[in-house]
C-alpha cells in the first residue's frame, strides 16, 4: 500500500496495539471534529481519568476536612509517596531518588543551591547556547548570586551541527578545554526548539571527568524517551508534568538527586516537609532531612496538582514506556516520511534523522522564510491542525503515542500540502 494514501494510515492505526488509549482521553475538538493535537510537547491532553481523580479529592476535603490526611480515600499526608513508584520507573531511578514538588524553575533553582557550588578557580555553568530562557535566567542568576559575573562565566556552546544541533564532540572539546572552570553542567534531554535528544550518560562521563557536576533538564525528554537517570549518573535532575506528563496547566514538576548523594551534607534552602519524616511533626528546631530526593521538599504538597499526575502516571504504567517508545519512533517516522514526500519542496526538517537523537517531536522550517511559515501555522490552526511556533521560525510537531494517531500525521501532511498548492 502506498504509504502516502490516508489509507495506509488507517490501516496503521487499525493495527495499532496501543490505539485504545486514545479513547482514554479527552481531545479537544475543532468545528465539531477532533483535533489532530501535535502540542503534547507544550501542553499535553487530559485523560478522563483526571477529572474522577480530582473530584476524589474535593469530596474528601468536603467530607473530612482536615481528617483528610489520614482518612482520606487517598490520605493526603503520604500523597506524594503514591506518585513516587511510577515516577521512578519512568525515569530509570530508584524510588528514593525521585519526588514530585514545586514547578520545574524552582527544582532547578533549588537542587543549584546545593550542586552549584562555585569558587575562584571554578565559577562556571555549562548550557547550550538557545537554551530555553527559564533555564538560561536561571543559571544567569544563581552565577551572579554568589558574587560572580554570567558574561564571563555563564559558557553558551553554540551549535556546530546541521540545524543547530549539537554534537557530542563538541561538548567534549569544551569540555577539555575549558572544563578546569566548569562547576556545573546543566543539559536538556531533549532540547526544546530542535527535538535534538542527548546521551545523558556520555554527558554525564565527561562532565564528571571535568570536575564538574551535571544536571539535567528532562521538560522535553520524560514521557517522550526513555531516560535512565541512575545509570547516566547525573547528579540531580528536573522536569514538569504538564508537556508529555499530561498532568495539567502548570502542575507539580519532579526532581531526581542521585543516591551517592541521599546522606551527604550538602548546602540546601530546607522546609519542613523536607524534615526527617519520623519527627517532623515533633515540631523541633532544628533541620534533619529525609535521606533522599524527598530532603528537598519544602512545603507539604499541593494535592489538587498530585492527584492529576497521579491519575496520569497510572496511564504511563499501563501503557508502558517500552511499547510506547516504540510506537513512537514510528508515529515520527511516518510524520518525516510525509514531510519528506509531500512537502520536502517546502520545509526542512531541523531534528536530527537517527531516530535515536530524537524524541517524537518533529521541528519544521519552511524554506520560504518566517512569515510563509507562520501564514503555513496559521492555516493548520484554522483547519483543527493544532502545533507550535517558537520564534524565529520553527513550527513543531509532537506526535505522541499515548492519543495520536498515523492518520493525525496524514491529516497534517494533507492540509500542509493544501496550503503550498494554494500558496
Ligand atoms: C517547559 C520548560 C520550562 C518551563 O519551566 P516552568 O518552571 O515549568 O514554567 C523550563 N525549561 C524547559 C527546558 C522547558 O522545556
Amino acid at each position: 500500500m502506498n504509504p502516502i494514501s490516508e489509507a495506509y494510515a488507517l490501516a496503521q492505526d487499525a493495527s495499532d496495539e496501543l490505539a485504545s488509549f486514545r479513547d482514554e482521553f479527552l481531545i479537544p475538538k475543532h468545528d465539531g471534529r477532533e483535533q489532530a493535537y501535535f502540542c503534547g510537547n507544550s501542553l499535553g491532553l487530559q485523560p478522563r481519568a483526571t477529572w474522577a481523580a480530582m473530584q476524589t479529592e474535593l469530596e474528601d476535603w468536603r467530607d473530612l476536612g482536615v481528617e483528610g490526611h489520614f482518612r482520606g480515600r487517598n490520605p493526603w499526608m503520604p500523597y506524594h509517596s503514591f506518585v513516587r513508584q511510577h515516577l521512578a520507573e519512568l525515569v530509570g531511578a530508584s524510588e528514593s531518588e525521585v519526588v514530585a514538588m514545586n514547578s520545574l524553575t524552582v527544582n532547578l533553582h533549588l537542587l543549584m543551591v546545593s550542586f552549584y557550588q562555585p569558587t575562584k578557580q571554578r565559577p562556571a555553568i555549562l548550557i547550550e547556547a538557545g537554551a530555553f530562557p527559564s533555564d538560561r535566567h536561571a543559571v544567569a542568576s544563581q552565577i551572579a548570586f554568589h558574587g560572580f559575573d554570567p558574561v564571563n562565566d555563564l559558557i553558551e556552546l553554540h551549535p556546530d551541527g546541521e540545524n543547530g544541533t549539537i554534537s557530542m564532540a563538541a561538548i567534549k572539546r569544551v569540555l577539555i578545554q575549558q572544563g578546569h572552570r566548569i562547576a556545573l553542567v546543566l543539559w536538556p534531554g531533549v532540547q526544546y526548539r530542535t527535538g535534538q535528544r542527548f546521551d545523558l550518560k556520555q554527558i554525564a562521563d565527561l562532565a564528571h571527568r571535568a570536575g564538574a557536576m551535571v544536571g539535567f533538564d528532562l521538560a522535553h525528554a520524560v514521557g517522550n524517551v526513555p531516560v535512565d537517570l541512575s545509570q547516566s549518573g547525573a547528579d540531580f535532575a528536573a522536569w514538569c508534568s504538564y508537556k508529555y506528563l499530561n498532568s495539567g496547566p502548570g502542575s507539580i514538576a519532579g526532581a531526581f538527586v542521585h543516591a551517592r548523594h541521599a546522606e551527604a551534607k550538602l548546602p540546601r534552602f530546607a522546609g519542613w516537609w523536607g524534615h526527617d519524616q519520623a519527627t517532623r511533626f515533633k515540631m523541633g528546631p532544628d533541620f534533619v532531612p529525609t535521606p533522599g530526593a524527598e530532603g528537598w521538599q519544602l512545603s507539604n504538597p499541593p494535592i489538587f496538582a498530585l492527584a492529576p499526575l497521579k491519575a496520569s502516571l497510572d496511564v504511563f504504567h499501563r501503557a508502558g514506556l517500552a511499547r510506547l517508545r516504540a510506537k513512537s519512533v514510528r508515529l515520527t517516522a511516518y510524520l518525516e516520511q510525509l514531510v519528506q514526500h509531500q512537502l520536502g519542496d517546502h520545509i526542512d526538517i531541523v531534528t536530527p534523522a537517527d531516530a535515536e537523537q530524537r524524541g517524537c517531536q518533529l521541528s519544521l522550517r519552511v524554506k520560504m522564510g518566517r512569515d510563509t511559515g507562520r501564514a503555513l501555522f496559521e492555516f493548520l490552526g484554522a483547519q483543527g491542525v493544532v502545533g507550535d511556533w517558537r520564534e524565529p521560525d520553527v513550527i513543531r510537531m509532537s506526535p505522541t503515542p499515548l492519543y495520536n494517531r498515523f492518520s493525525d500525521c496524514w491529516r497534517f501532511a494533507e492540509t500542509a500540502r493544501q496550503f503550498f498548492a494554494g500558496a
